[in-house]
């Protein structure tokens, strides 16, 4: 038996984020009623005319961009032929040379270490309908048609193969709808469809330098998926070969159910599609300017943020990793620090408060962080309040329980409870006397050498002050005490 190399190559399909489809104003709305969102141009009536959607063509570019592209000037549609059931015209309008953008690439980090994916193109196209096979879990008999996704824009972005397991194909595939989240050109939302992938596989003996032949699994929409896929077409591979057996290029299906891949068809050769540039849609020159404007446009991207969180916030790399890993959150840390009083405190204080108590709130109640009850300033608010003294971090748990169940500004809470923290010397040394006094067993231990039997009392201060008495200062006064 020999030792095997996987190889893997990803063809990757999003939905581009715009309004209208790319051909027609019909709505992109996910979710809507059957065949409602169509019109002669996308349900493919005979001379119909498309005309492109100019978003379309900016998110692409600005993909581009943002992954280091050299984005070609003449933009160009071309048919590709086809028997689609779901595409009742027969052909896709889509780019065959040029693609709108040409070698880009990918950084993904794998133990610490980084390793460059090359990226070939990145095409535009039209999405197509969806068979329906199922109504709820009743199977049908028949087919459905609906044609709501038909005409969608679709960017599709198509690797070197170069990734070598799937554990790299998944952290590329995460990386990827990161900076497309983040860049809004598309919502990659795997579970609604918006984000797609064929998977390319082959094995090959170590060190030989030809690539095996390779398998292509279409149409994987989950990361579980394209993980278990791989692991099981390897797998598969090595038999046929380690029996002496051959492989032939084709494209296999992906069974979720049963987990395992089974073949669809032999792979049909380039030229079959018979491409040729679309009649109806006119080649046209972009202008410097207009991918210019769009490379303005460009946002920072997650891990440039991240770099920056930790070096002007003083966060650890773990927190940086959760702000930053989806772009509201980070927006949300941003804003929130904005609106803080002391802005070299708070951030740590924040990040904090973000990553623990917030989003176990948030998972709890299953929403996402733009939506969440207590403001991006109102948790700023509850950090100042901890950071001068007002109150103590264990009221803060307690009032922000409130603040997220009724929205409140903390300062109101505070106010009307009086849970300001009671930071008064006089007070506090009043406290700490009568605990000695009530503590004869704690303070016995202490003075006998065990340090630790000033927990109790501090304690039984917290306890009688219902938490408001500043516990750094009671610690203090309380040694003092002590020690005399
Ligand atoms: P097609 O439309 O025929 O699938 P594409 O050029 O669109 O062709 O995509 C080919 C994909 O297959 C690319 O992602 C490429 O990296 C990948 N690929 C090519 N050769 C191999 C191979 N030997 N093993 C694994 N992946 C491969
Ligand atoms: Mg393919
Ligand atoms: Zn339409």
């Amino acid at each position: 038996m020999f030792e095997y190399e996987t190889t893997i190559g990803l063809e990757v399909h999003m939905q581009i984020n715009t309004k209208s489809k790319i051909f027609c104003d019909c709505s992109t709305q996910f979710g809507s009623e059957p065949n409602s969102n169509t019109c002669v141009i996308c349900t493919s009536q005979p001379g119909a005319i498309p005309i492109l959607n100019k978003k379309a063509v900016e998110a692409v570019i600005k993909t581009g961009l943002a992954l280091g592209f050299t984005i070609n000037k003449r933009c160009a549609f071309a048919r590709k032929q086809y028997f689609y059931p779901d595409v009742p015209k027969n052909y896709q309008i889509t780019q065959f040379e040029p693609s709108l953008c040409s070698k880009g690439k990918l950084s993904i980090m794998i133990d610490g270490k980084e390793k460059i994916v090359n990226i070939t193109r990145i095409h535009l196209e039209e999405d197509a309908g969806k068979l329906v096979h199922e109504i709820g879990s009743r199977k049908l008999d028949y087919s459905l048609l609906d044609l709501n996704r038909a005409g969608v824009g679709l960017m599709e972005l198509v690797t070197e193969p170069e990734l070598s397991s799937p554990r790299e194909a998944l952290e590329f595939l995460n990386e990827l709808k990161n900076i497309v989240e983040y860049l809004g050109t598309s919502e990659c939302s795997m579970e609604e469809g918006k984000m797609r992938c064929d998977v390319n596989v082959s094995i090959r003996p170590a060190g030989q330098e030809k690539l095996g032949t390779r398998v292509e699994i279409k149409n994987m929409n989950s990361m579980s998926g394209v993980r278990d896929a791989i692991s099981y077409e390897v797998e598969r591979q090595k038999e046929v070969l380690d029996s002496g057996g051959k492989l032939i290029q084709e494209t296999r299906l992906w069974e979720a159910e049963e987990k395992i891949t089974k073949s669809m068809r032999s792979k049909e050769g380039v030229l079959d599609y018979r491409y040729f540039p679309e009649p109806d849609l006119v080649p046209f020159d972009l202008s410097d300017s207009f991918v210019e404007n769009l490379r303005k446009q460009l946002t920072e991207l997650p891990r440039a943020k991240k770099t920056r969180f930790i070096k002007d916030y003083g966060l650890s790399e773990y927190d940086a990793d959760y702000l930053t890993s989806v772009r509201m959150t980070a927006d949300y840390y941003e804003d929130a620090l904005n609106a803080s009083k002391d802005k070299n405190l708070a951030g740590k204080l924040l990040a904090n408060w973000i990553s623990t108590e917030l989003s176990a709130k948030l998972h709890a109640s299953k929403i996402c962080i733009a939506e969440s009850p207590v403001s991006s300033k109102n948790l700023s608010k509850l950090v100042s309040l901890i950071l001068d003294g007002t109150i103590s971090g264990k009221i803060a748990k307690t009032i922000f329980e409130e603040m997220y169940e009724k929205s409140t500004d903390p300062e109101i809470i505070v106010k009307e409870k009086g849970l300001t923290q009671i930071s008064g010397e006089l007070a506090i040394i009043k406290m700490c006397e009568e605990a000695i006094i009530e503590s004869p067993k704690a303070v016995a231990e202490f003075k006998a050498g065990k340090e630790r039997a000033v927990g109790a009392i501090v304690g039984l201060i917290m306890k009688k002050s219902k938490g408001q008495a500043n516990p750094q200062l009671v610690n203090k006064i309380l040694l003092e005490k002590l020690k005399i």
